[in-house]
């Protein structure tokens, strides 16, 4: 039994979209950064795995377009690639 958080999907999508016309490093490393930097400041929506595949399908059409993502997906960017590789 578990869970999966769809709003991860969701955010990897807007993060990519938003880094392509980003002038930042875009390594691994600061992408987790800002991944994780993200997802911290969003609120979860979690799904039972077994059903998982489908919800997130659905979810992920259904919270592309939420302004409050690409606000932490920016802020994250923002953040990150003012001092990347830090520890
Ligand atoms: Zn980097």
């Amino acid at each position: 039994m578990s869970v999966v958080n769809v709003m991860e999907s969701v955010v990897i999508e807007r993060l990519d979209s938003l880094l392509a016309d980003a002038d930042c490093c875009k390594c691994e490393r600061c992408k987790g950064d800002m991944l994780a930097m993200a997802l911290n400041s969003l609120k979860p929506k979690y799904v039972n795995s077994h059903k998982g595949e489908l919800f997130s399908r659905i979810d992920a059409t259904k919270y592309q377009n939420t302004i409050d993502i690409d606000v932490a997906v920016a802020k994250a960017i923002e953040v990150v690639s003012s001092s990347p590789h830090r520890d």
